[in-house]
């Protein structure tokens, strides 16, 4: 028999208390949210259920889970990771290393395909870099006639991917294939009414100075942009006009600033601009063409 004690439960009033100071003292400046949402996450529960008992007990176990999850929080790894979701466009995506964590910012991309689109007319949809899949999943949703092929170099994100489309039941009309940008095999075949891309588009020179959450947690390879941040827009301007069905619409997430310089690469091969969408922020986020 163990001589150890039982420790008594703990009120989840005073773990959340505990966890926020730990955690501002580490620098995180949402230090109580973030304690909040990792409480709840241990004990199965939503945020502001918790928040309307935190006199409620909390097992040992429990308390131990969530002790790991601070610790990890501490070490400034990104709360969606240590939960493993996230949510976008009002829909639930399970998150992780392998894939950029989907950002509101992105949202803005969804809107203006959706606007730019009449009557959801859109049959396919091509997802470049897809990652979690957060973008053409979100369309899809959306479009309930439409086709959708997300491609990423990463193996590791399209098992991501194709774990969000099977939960959201979207797998039936979704199709992942494992290339940089487009296959050369599919070259002449594949035409798109919609093209939509979150490219990595961060200068690499500024990669050091981002928060660590995001420099040491999420894929560099979602995020490093070359030297000037735009290489992966001069890549899809020159593959994207040619897989365009007459009418397409192609529609980008940019960086800060960048937008002008976006619309200039694809006016020079041959693609007209159709606008640019602010984020919630005021920041031109999205660009069209
Ligand atoms: N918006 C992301 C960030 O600032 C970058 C995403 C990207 O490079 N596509 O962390």
């Amino acid at each position: 028999m163990s001589d150890r004690p039982t420790p008594a439960p703990v009120r989840a009033q005073a773990l959340l208390r505990d966890a926020a100071r730990r955690l501002n003292a580490a620098g995180i400046d949402t230090a109580r949210l973030d304690a909040e949402v990792l409480l709840a996450h241990v004990l199965g529960t939503e945020r502001l259920a918790l928040l309307l008992d935190t006199e409620r007990p909390v097992p040992g176990d429990r308390a131990a889970a969530f002790d790991a999850c601070v610790a990890r929080r501490a070490a400034r790894v990104p709360v969606a990771q240590i939960v493993g979701r996230r949510e976008f466009w009002g829909l639930d995506f399970v998150v992780g290393p392998d894939v950029l964590t989907p950002r509101p910012d992105s949202e803005t991309v969804v809107a203006a395909a959706l606007d730019r689109v009449p009557g959801g007319r859109a049959r396919r949809v091509c997802d470049l870099g897809t990652g979690s899949g957060c973008l053409l999943l979100a369309l899809l949703s959306e479009w309930p006639d439409a086709l959708g092929l997300g491609i990423d170099r990463s193996g590791a994100a399209l098992a991501v991917a194709r774990a969000n489309a099977a939960t959201l039941g979207l797998s039936g009309r979704v199709s992942w294939v494992e290339a940089d940008w487009f296959p050369p095999a599919e070259a002449a075949a594949a035409r798109f009414d919609v093209i939509v891309s979150n490219p990595p588009y961060i200068p690499s020179a500024e990669i050091a100075g981002l928060a660590a959450e995001v420099r040491d947690h999420e894929p560099r390879g979602a995020l490093d942009g070359g030297a000037d941040g735009l290489d992966a827009y001069r890549r899809l301007a020159a593959l994207v006009p040619d897989r365009l069905a007459p009418g397409g619409v192609c529609v980008l997430e940019v960086g800060a600033g960048q937008a002008a310089a976006v619309e200039a690469l694809f006016r020079a091969a041959g693609l007209m601009p159709a606008g640019i969408e602010p984020d919630l922020a005021g920041v031109a986020r999205a660009v069209a063409m």
